[in-house]
C-alpha cells in the first residue's frame, strides 16, 4: 500500500474547514480535540463544538469527511465530537468573533439572560420587563437591555425614558426604573419616542456591541436582554458576543407555536449558548369566576421543554393587568405582586437563581461612577466624537440612521 497520510497532512487540510460564521477554520478555533491515523489508513478526527444533534456537527462532519477523504492515502474517516468545555466555549467566543467585546466589558456582570422567541407577540418583552423587575424584587442586582431595537418596548414597559448621562470613563450611564433596575434602550436615543428603526446587520450589530461595551453596568447580578423574535443579526451578534449568555425562550401553549419557537433554540445550538429553559406565556385565562379557559391551546410550553431537554421554568396566565401594566410602566410583578401572571413570573426568576448561584465571594462594588454630567445625546451631525481614540463615533453619513432623522449616537466604532 502507498504510504499512509500523516496526521500534519490531516491537520492542514483541517485547516481548510471554515466555521461560516466565525470566518475561521476548526485548527483556528481550537476545537480540534485529537487527531488519530492508523497504518492502515484510517482517520479519526474529534472535533469539541456543539451539543448532540446540532446542525453544526452534522456540517463539520460533511467537510471533513470529504476533504479529508480526498487525501491520498486515507482509507476512511469517522469524525467523533465532545461537548466543549466552559473554558473552550469561553475561549471560542475570543477567538471566534471578529470583533468581540474588550476585555473587561461586562466584569461586573454575572449573568445574562437573552430572552429570545421565534415570533413577534408572544410576550417576550412583557417577560423580559417583568422578569428583571422579579429577579430585583428577589434582591437581586437586575439591568434590562433591550435589544430588540427595532421593536424597543422596554422603557415603556418599565416606565423610564430620558436621556442618559456619560461619565467620566465616557461610559453611558443606564438609567434606573422602579426597584433599581438598570435599563438601556435604543429609545434612550432617538430624538421622539415611537420612532423607526431601518438600520440594517452591521450597524445593529455595532450598536448591541456598543450598549454591552460602552455602557456603565456596574455590578449586575442579572442582565436580561429582550432579542429581536427569530433569529436574526441581532440574536447571532449577542450569540458571538457574550458566549456564556443563556438563552430562555418564550412560547406560546399551541403546539404550532412551539415549532415556531424551536427555531430560536436552534440559534442557541448553533452558537454553543445554553438554554436555561422555557417560559410558556398566555397559559390559559381564568375569569373572575374561577372559569379557566385556555384561549391558545395547551401544553405547547411542556412540549418545547421536553425537546430541548430543559426545564419549564413558569407558565404564565394571561391576566389584563399583566398587559395594563406593561403599558402603563408598572410591571406587574411589582404593582401586584399576588396576582396570579406575577406569582408565576416571581416562580420563573427564582428558577433562574437557582441555576445560577451567585459566588459567595463576591467581587467588590466598582467605584461609584462620575456625577454624571448630562451626555450631549443625541444632538444629531453636529456633536464631536465622544473621544480622540480611534474608537471615535462614524462620521454622521455613515453612522446610524433613524428615519428621516441622522442619529449621533455616542457609540464607538
Ligand atoms: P413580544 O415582545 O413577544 O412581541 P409583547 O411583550 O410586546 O410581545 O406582548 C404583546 C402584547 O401582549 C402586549 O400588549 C403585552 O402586554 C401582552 N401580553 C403579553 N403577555 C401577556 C399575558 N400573559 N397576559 C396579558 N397580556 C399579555
Amino acid at each position: 500500500m502507498d504510504a499512509v497520510v500523516t496526521s500534519e497532512q490531516v491537520r492542514e487540510v483541517l485547516g481548510s474547514v471554515v466555521d461560516p460564521e466565525r470566518g475561521q477554520s476548526v485548527v483556528d478555533l481550537g476545537i480540534v480535540r485529537s487527531v488519530d491515523v492508523a497504518d492502515d489508513g484510517r482517520v479519526a478526527v474529534v472535533l469539541a463544538v456543539g451539543a448532540p444533534g446540532s446542525p453544526i456537527r452534522a456540517q463539520y462532519e460533511g467537510a471533513i469527511r470529504d476533504r479529508v477523504g480526498a487525501l491520498h492515502g486515507v482509507s476512511s474517516v469517522t469524525v467523533g465530537f465532545d461537548l466543549p468545555s466552559a473554558e473552550e466555549k469561553e475561549a471560542l467566543g475570543k477567538r471566534g468573533q471578529k470583533g468581540g467585546l474588550p476585555e473587561g466589558a461586562l466584569a461586573g456582570v454575572k449573568n445574562v439572560i437573552c430572552v429570545a422567541s421565534g415570533k413577534g407577540g408572544v410576550g417576550k418583552s412583557t417577560l423580559t420587563a417583568n422578569l428583571a423587575a422579579a429577579l430585583a424584587a428577589e434582591g437581586k442586582r437586575a439591568a434590562a437591555l433591550d435589544a430588540d431595537v427595532w421593536g424597543y418596548s422596554i422603557p415603556r414597559m418599565l416606565g423610564v425614558h430620558g436621556r442618559p448621562t456619560v461619565n467620566a470613563d465616557r461610559k453611558i450611564n443606564p438609567l434606573e426604573a422602579a426597584a433599581g433596575v438598570k435599563v438601556m434602550s435604543i429609545e434612550f436615543f432617538l430624538e421622539a419616542q415611537d420612532q423607526a428603526i431601518v438600520w440594517r446587520g452591521p450597524m445593529l450589530h455595532k450598536a448591541i456591541k456598543q450598549f454591552l461595551q460602552d455602557v456603565e453596568w456596574g455590578e449586575v447580578d442579572f442582565l436580561v436582554l429582550d432579542l429581536p423574535p427569530g433569529t436574526g443579526d441581532v440574536s447571532m451578534t449577542l450569540a458571538q458576543l457574550i458566549p456564556s449568555a443563556r438563552m430562555v425562550i418564550v412560547t406560546t401553549p399551541q403546539p404550532a407555536a412551539q415549532k415556531v419557537a424551536h427555531r430560536a433554540s436552534e440559534l442557541a445550538r448553533r452558537f454553543d449558548l445554553e438554554i436555561a429553559g422555557v417560559i410558556e406565556n398566555m397559559s390559559g385565562f381564568t375569569t373572575p369566576s374561577g372559569e379557566r379557559f385556555t384561549i391558545f391551546g395547551e401544553g405547547g410550553g411542556q412540549l418545547l421543554a421536553d425537546e430541548l431537554d430543559v426545564p419549564l421554568l413558569a407558565k404564565i396566565p394571561l391576566q389584563e393587568s399583566l398587559r395594563v401594566g406593561a403599558d402603563e410602566g408598572r410591571p406587574l410583578v411589582l404593582d401586584d405582586p399576588h396576582a396570579p401572571a406575577s406569582q408565576s413570573i416571581r416562580q420563573a426568576a427564582r428558577g433562574l437563581i437557582a441555576m445560577a448561584p451567585i459566588p459567595a465571594f463576591e467581587v467588590p462594588p466598582a467605584a461609584p461612577a462620575s456625577s454624571g454630567r448630562r451626555s450631549a445625546l443625541p444632538t444629531a451631525g453636529a456633536q464631536k466624537p465622544p473621544a480622540e481614540s480611534p474608537d471615535a463615533a462614524p462620521p454622521p453619513e455613515q453612522g446610524p440612521k433613524v428615519t428621516g432623522t441622522p442619529l449621533s449616537l455616542p457609540l464607538s466604532r
